[in-house]
């Protein structure tokens, strides 16, 4: 292999979606040397489609819901505090789109420590009967950042590539991608092909369209119903999105129909209230990464032929210890944030750092090989 002239970075982060330009923040903020490689450009994939809400998740207690809430302060302060200029700060009103939601919005009202309150007058008058008789969620603080603007921000003055990768090769302790070589490799990639043999890493692509528009009616906060219907960043602009598909993929190959695509949405935002004098001035599309337990995905990967040549029993369920599996080296993978990736990528991008400067250990739930041996087991 020829001798590369480019020293070394601390780290090569592939994918500039949200998740990598977080994480090259952070890291270079820390004090790491980054490299950032994309196939595309900044936010180009899933993260520049994304209305990119800081939205708390309605969901019952447990994991998930702890791990998100946390992400949701930590996202607020990190953008209102940093990014100003990219983030726009409303109130929020989540009202449940189902009987069977209806009943989480009511439980999670009890239970969460979020600031909320009634829903004032002006925005009741503006609201479907539908919408008013649905149980909802009024949070006095919200917020929605400028996608591909936070993106670009983040990693201004880090050294971006615009690469398509196409293997990961580790020489000498180093992993090398082109004439770039460091000694740790971050993989965000979102619902991409994988680049690696890891199967067992649970990732569905969840297509979503969007439309930034113009409307004589006056939205005064962040509404989240069939669709979320918000002001944005940018002055008259009124974002409606995002659709949730998890049939349609661009890697098959079948055209996407914008038309219809635009009509569901403004048939669901009616749902909500009436739109006057709509002019849709933007799409925008592209795919979620969501994971099969739809909590986040931070850790380092099992490299399955490995350990299955180790631990051939665990074809039968044999019960290995997680930290006895063999992984990739100072590979760490961030992923699987689903519709919340701009929510969850300050949070996860704090614990890699930490991980990656201060070698704290980051938390096993979040770990790609939580999925494994399920999937070991269906190899006999
Ligand atoms: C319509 C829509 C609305 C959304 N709304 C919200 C919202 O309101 N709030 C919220 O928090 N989240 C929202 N999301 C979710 C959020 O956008 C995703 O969770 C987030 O984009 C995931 O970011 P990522 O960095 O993991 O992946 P991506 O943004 O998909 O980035 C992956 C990048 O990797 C690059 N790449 C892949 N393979 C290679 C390779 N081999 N070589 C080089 N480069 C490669 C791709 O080009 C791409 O740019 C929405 C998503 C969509 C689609």
């Amino acid at each position: 292999m020829p001798t590369s002239k480019i020293s070394p970075y601390d780290v090569i982060i592939i994918g500039a979606g949200i998740n990598g330009c977080c994480s090259a923040y952070t890291l270079s903020q820390a004090g790491l040397n980054v490299a950032l490689i994309d196939q595309e450009g900044i936010a180009a994939g899933g993260s520049g489609a994304a209305g990119a809400f800081i939205s708390p998740k309605i969901s019952k207690s447990g994991e998930l819901k702890e791990i998100m809430e946390i992400a949701h302060a930590e996202s607020l302060h990190f953008y209102t505090t940093y990014f100003p200029n990219f983030t726009l700060v409303k109130p929020l009103l989540h009202i449940a789109n189902s009987p069977k939601e209806g009943e989480k919005v009511e439980s999670f009202k009890h239970e969460t420590h979020i600031k909320h309150s009634n829903i004032p007058h002006k925005i009741q008058t503006l609201l479907s009967d539908e919408a008013l008789n649905m149980p909802s969620i009024y949070f006095d603080i919200g917020a929605v950042v400028d996608a591909q603007g936070v993106c670009g921000a983040m990693v201004e003055g880090i050294d971006f590539y615009p690469i398509k990768v196409e293997n990961l090769i580790q020489t000498d302790g180093l992993w090398q991608v082109g004439e770039l070589r460091a000694k740790h490799l971050v993989l965000a990639i979102g619902a991409y092909p994988k680049l690696l043999p890891i199967d067992y890493v649970g990732l569905r692509g969840i297509w979503g369209h969007r439309i930034d528009s113009e409307t004589s009616t006056h939205i005064p906060c962040i509404l989240h119903h069939h669709v979320s219907i918000s002001p944005t960043t940018k002055e008259g602009i009124v974002a409606i999105g995002a659709t949730h598909d998890v049939h349609y993929s661009p890697f098959s190959g079948e055209v996407y129909d914008m038309e219809q695509g635009r009509a569901g949405l403004l048939e669901k935002a009616s749902k909500t209230l009436k739109l006057n004098n709509i002019n849709i001035l933007k799409d925008y599309t592209g795919l979620r990464s969501g994971s099969n337990d739809y909590l986040p995905m931070l850790g380092n990967l099992v490299n399955a032929e490995a350990t299955l040549e180790k631990y051939p029993h665990l074809r039968h369920g044999q019960a290995v210890e997680a930290s006895e599996f063999v992984y990739y080296p100072n590979l760490t993978m961030i992923n699987g944030s689903g519709g919340y990736g701009f929510v969850l990528a300050p949070y996860l991008s704090k614990r890699l750092a930490e991980l990656l400067v201060e070698g704290e250990e980051l938390n096993p739930i979040l770990s790609p090989s939580r999925f494994f041996p399920r999937w070991a087991k269906r190899q006999s």
